[in-house]
């Protein structure tokens, strides 16, 4: 449950509440967490009491409703912390409330958001599949409707929180005579459900102490009513809105952890002696810090302004997808360079930025991975230009 006073902080009481929250808490217990495989149990109950299942769902249903400029600030705060943490709550203040809260029913908004506010209801967003990555409308689990219900068929790999998950957000083919996205629709579904069963991948290069998981479908009876939307055909339309939040955050999350890496490596090299001074005194040094300041800042400047335009109303998709790009190049890139920073510390103990170094590998991968983006981009450019001679969601007047 979020604590009672929670609810009545303004939002710059809020976020001193997140940035002491991640200084005292969750960065002091990352060697506890690698230790244990696992986030701290203690530590999901805090997440829940402060708030952070809920930044993103409205007020009515009992979330704090931040803004889209709001969360990512938040996001900066929290992901300076190990980005493990924040997969334990990603799915639900993403992918899943925000699909929830614009196509589900009153009724199951009301049933629904406000526990997944408080952290009592952690929902998975199930989408991949073996065939179906970066091409996710070739997706074969299917849905097929029996009177009252339907019922699933098929696996899902790759899905954040699948193992501890209570409900998914399940997409599956209606239609089978309809390829791509137009025959996908989304169900909500119980994963206590007869005939769910989840499975763990035995390793984890990167994001090993929020594992994803396997989730598999046989002969699932899903209620009718559970159809998101009501209407068949458009699970992948009502999906975009879930997956441009997901991408907000973690372009945010790239910005997070590439200011913990830079804090982490410039002390490194201001108490590192070799050659007979600091290493921070070297130039090249100097050089590799300065560059990757400059790019970690163009990667917040451009998370806070795609987020700005997101809190207008109409959804930038371009830009945010430049900003999720940009920003998980920028932390691979600053993070290599901090390794080589570090020496021989960078591969060998507990320094906290190789362990980083692994976490944000994969965010070039989810939520699109970096060649699908460029490819997305390049083409909506392509287009835009032939039919009026302007770029997408650029600032001309
Ligand atoms: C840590 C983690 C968490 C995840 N969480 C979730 C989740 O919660 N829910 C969910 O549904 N999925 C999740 N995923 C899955 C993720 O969305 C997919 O891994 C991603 O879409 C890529 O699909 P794939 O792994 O099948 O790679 P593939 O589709 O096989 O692609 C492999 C690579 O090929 C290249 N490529 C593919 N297509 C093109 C193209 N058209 N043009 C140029 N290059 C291309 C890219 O470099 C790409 O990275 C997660 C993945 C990871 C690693």
């Amino acid at each position: 449950m979020i604590a009672p006073e929670i609810h009545d902080l303004d939002f710059d009481g809020y976020r001193k509440l997140i940035a002491e929250f991640t200084q005292d808490e969750l960065i002091p217990a990352e060697n506890e967490m690698v230790a244990a495989g696992a986030v701290p149990e203690r530590l999901i109950q805090r997440m829940g009491e402060l708030g952070l299942f809920g930044i993103t769902i409205p007020r009515e249903y009992g979330g704090l409703g931040w803004s889209m400029e709001q969360q990512v600030l938040l996001t900066f705060e929290f992901t300076r912390a190990s980005c493990v943490y924040r997969s334990r709550f990603s799915t639900v203040i993403g992918l899943c409330s925000q699909g929830i809260l614009d196509h589900a029913t009153d009724e199951q908004r009301q049933e629904l958001l406000p526990r997944m506010a408080a952290g009592e209801l952690v929902t998975a967003f199930a989408l991949t599949e073996e065939g179906a990555g970066s091409d996710a409308a070739n997706l074969t689990t299917t849905a097929e409707r029996r009177g009252d219900v339907y019922v699933l068929n098929g696996s899902k790999r790759y899905i954040t929180n699948a193992a501890w998950a209570d409900a998914f957000v399940v997409f599956a083919r209606t239609d089978p005579n309809q390829p791509g996205a137009n025959g996908v629709s989304a169900f909500i579904v119980d994963a206590a459900t007869p005939g769910v069963t989840t499975a763990l991948p035995e390793i984890m290069n990167g994001h090993a102490e929020a594992p994803v998981g396997e989730i598999h479908f046989e002969d699932v009876e899903v209620p009718a009513a559970n159809l998101l939307g009501g209407v068949e055909g458009t699970g992948l339309t009502m999906a975009l809105r879930g997956i441009n939040h997901a991408r907000m955050h973690v372009a945010a999350t790239c910005v997070g952890q590439a200011t913990r890496i830079l804090e982490e490596t410039t002390a490194h090299v201001n108490g590192r002696e070799q050659f007979g001074s600091a290493l921070s005194e070297l130039g090249a040094v100097q050089a590799t810090l300065g560059e990757s300041f400059a790019e970690m800042e163009a990667g917040r400047a451009l998370v806070i302004e795609s987020a700005r335009s997101f809190d207008t109303g109409v959804i930038p998709r371009h830009r945010i997808a430049a900003a999720k790009l940009y920003g998980s190049e920028m932390a691979s890139r600053v993070a290599d360079r901090c390794v080589q920073l570090l020496g021989g510390e960078g591969i060998v103990g507990p320094h906290p930025v190789p362990r980083m170094w692994r976490d944000v590998r994969a965010l070039r991968i989810y939520e699109g991975s970096s060649p699908i983006h460029e490819r997305n981009l390049g083409r909506a450019m392509v287009k835009q230009v032939s039919a009026d001679g302007t770029l997408p969601n650029t600032f001309r007047a």
